[in-house]
Formats: C-alpha cells, structure tokens, sequence
C-alpha cells in the first residue's frame, strides 16, 4: 500500500480475517433484520471505502506521519514532558487518541458542515461491517488536521499511531457488525468497550438516540460524560433518506451538497 512506514508493524491480513469472520457471523447471527440486499449495500460501501483508502495513504499518512515523527525526535506533546517506558507511552497515547477521537465525533454531529459529510456514514439503511468503512473523503480531508492536532498535543510516536489506527479500525468493524452476540458476553464487553447493540443505538433515526454513544474505542468516554444510552434496535438511517434506490455511490458523493435538514 502506498505510503506505508518501514519499521513499522502493520496487519493488514488480521484486520481483512476480522472483516471476514463478522461478514460471516452477519450470515449466521444477524442482530438487526436486514431492509435491503447486502450485496449491493457492501458493494457500494466497499466503493466509498477505495476512494477513503486512496483519501488516507495520498494525503493523510503522508500530513500525519512526519508529524509523529517531529513529535517523537522533538519530545513534543503531552508525553514528551516525562520520560515513560514505550510501553506506557504507547498505552497513553491509545486512551488519550480514543478521547479526542470521541470529541471529534461529537464535532461531525453538531457542526452543520461537518455533519454534511458525516451523514454519509449514518444514511446506510441498514448497519453491518461494510458501514464501517463508508465515510465520505471530505469528512477525512477534514479530519487531517485534527489528527495532526491530536498527534502533535499528546505526542505520539509513529509506532503507537500505527498501531492506534489499525486497532481503531478492528474496533469500528467490531461495533458496526450486524451481528447478535450473546447478551451476557456483550454486556460484559460493554462495560469497557464499544459493541454491536450500543452502536446500533447511535444509528438511530431518532436524532434523541443519534445524540449518544459516541465512544469509538473505550465506552469510558460516554459515562463519563452521561451520553451513554441503552436499550433496543432502534431503526437505522436518517430520516430523510430512506429511499435505498436513491443512495447510489455517485449520489453519496453529493450528498453532502444537498440543502442540510437534520
Ligand atoms: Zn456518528
């Protein structure tokens, strides 16, 4: 793949087994019924995906890499102002990427332009793994500063950012599965980490339920700030966009263009 750091460890054949064992136990497990072909919603999904892949090697890596790397030679940020073991530098860069990513979902939903382009990812009728990966290349084209923002405050080295961005995306594949875990596992998986039932909730329609759960990682961020929400499936999508023969690839490009109604 392009732009990608010698030294540095990356998984690409664990993360497409991840991608692979959900879209199976989507097969055998489904959590929330289907309401249009999956093949169709994954094909376009995964199309939406290509374009987001080339979004982040061409512009992401190549603006946040050096940036981690300055901050590692220059002991800027945060964790440069102690001398910690890698081990626990790596761990805090984890939690403290994980809050501010949560801050940042915040700001996709209550920022009228962003929310243009974060609609996109929330419009999927129906929510599987392949919804994970569905976000519209000017929402990642905005999120590049951010990420050079977060890298640059907390100090985190290239090799914790690697890793943080590869466990992120096992996370988020994770927690948009359509899949029925059993509910005395999930609830114990809940109480330190995003899952299928909690995600599902902030795929509402509803825009009371939307505004919860925005946790990405570490269900910690929402109790902390009492935005945790439980309860049933609610049904997924946004209000006005329902037509499922509407969203086309080529129309989710646009979407962010149309006039903003929720
Ligand atoms: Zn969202």
């Amino acid at each position: 793949m392009l732009g990608l750091e010698a030294g540095i460890p990356y998984f690409p054949a664990l993360i497409s087994a991840v991608f692979v064992a959900l879209f199976w136990l989507e097969r055998s497990r489904p959590l929330r019924p289907e309401t249009a072909s999956k093949a169709r919603r994954n094909l376009r999904n995964l199309a939406v995906a290509a374009l987001s892949a080339a979004t982040v090697s061409l512009v992401e890596r190549p603006a946040v890499a050096p940036v981690a790397r300055l901050a590692q030679e220059r002991g800027w940020g945060l964790l440069g102002l102690a001398d910690l073991p890698p081990w626990l530098a790596t761990a805090l860069a984890f939690i403290l990427l994980d809050y501010t990513l949560y801050l940042w979902h915040i700001l996709t939903h209550k920022t009228a332009l962003l929310w243009r382009f974060h609609q996109v990812h929330h419009a999927d009728i129906d929510m599987d793994a392949s919804t994970a990966l569905r976000f519209h290349v000017g929402e990642l084209m905005f999120s590049v500063p951010w990420r050079a923002a977060q890298v640059l405050l907390i100090g985190v080295s290239p090799q914790a950012l690697a890793l943080w961005q590869q466990a992120l995306l096992i996370s988020i594949l994770f927690h948009h599965a359509n899949v029925e875990l059993p509910p005395a596992l999930e609830r114990r998986l809940n109480w330190l980490i995003v899952t299928p039932r909690m995600h599902g909730i902030h795929h509402s329609m509803l825009r009371h339920e939307r505004d919860s759960n925005w946790s990405s990682g570490l269900t910690l961020w929402d109790w902390l700030h009492g935005t945790l929400r439980r309860g049933e499936q609610p049904a997924i999508g946004i209000e006005d966009e329902r037509d499922e023969g509407r969203l086309g690839f080529f129309r989710l490009l646009v979407l962010p263009l149309r006039p903003n109604r929720s």
